[in-house]
């Protein structure tokens, strides 16, 4: 039987602000059965697509992104906000639930001929994905897929991401 990831998610009701409904991971990823499951399921999913990076954006994309991309046997590229990265980057806009920010992502992280993986805990308005799927893109590399821990489906993540590009979005809740 699936984990029953749901009941470890916790809502926050107007959190970080008015009107949106915060969805908080930390008692999933603080429970060992639950944090385990949840790298398993994403790294499994995927397992025979030929990954050959996984990307995962600042701060929370780096909490599932990391360990699935060890589960997979791949090296994992951060994408961080602006001046994080010591060297030469690219950078992208992009907009979020509750405002903008900017991720960056090193030159020479991914190169052509890549297969990448894109992890995050959550997709809401799919900005943040489509800001890492465009970095991807000018590196050269395919895109293979998107896993996430939680996707809003209300927020309609999947037509955002689909006008960027055509890669499976999987969401384990
Ligand atoms: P998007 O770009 O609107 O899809 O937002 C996704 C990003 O914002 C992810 O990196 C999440 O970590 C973060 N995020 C947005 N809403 C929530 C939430 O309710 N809980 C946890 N993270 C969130």
């Amino acid at each position: 039987m699936a984990f029953d990831y749901e009941s470890l998610i916790k809502d926050l009701p107007d959190y970080p602000e008015p009107g949106v409904v915060f969805k908080d991971i930390t008692p999933l990823l603080g429970d060992a059965e639950g944090f385990r499951a949840v790298v398993r399921d994403i790294a499994g999913h995927f397992a025979d697509r030929g990954v050959t990076k996984v990307v995962g954006a600042e701060a929370r994309g780096f909490l599932i992104g990391a360990p699935v991309a060890y589960e997979l046997g791949v090296g994992f590229v951060p994408a961080r906000k602006p001046g994080k990265l010591p060297r030469a980057t690219r950078s992208e806009d992009y907009t979020l639930e509750y405002g903008t920010n900017t991720l960056e992502m090193h030159l020479d992280a991914i190169e052509p001929g890549d297969r990448v993986l894109l992890v995050d805990d959550l997709a809401a308005t799919g900005g943040t994905a489509v800001a890492q799927a465009r970095l991807v893109e000018a590196a050269g590399a395919e895109m293979v897929g998107m896993g996430f821990l939680m996707e809003l489906a209300f927020l309609k993540p999947r037509e955002v991401i689909a006008r960027e590009t055509d890669v499976e979005v999987y969401a384990l809740v």
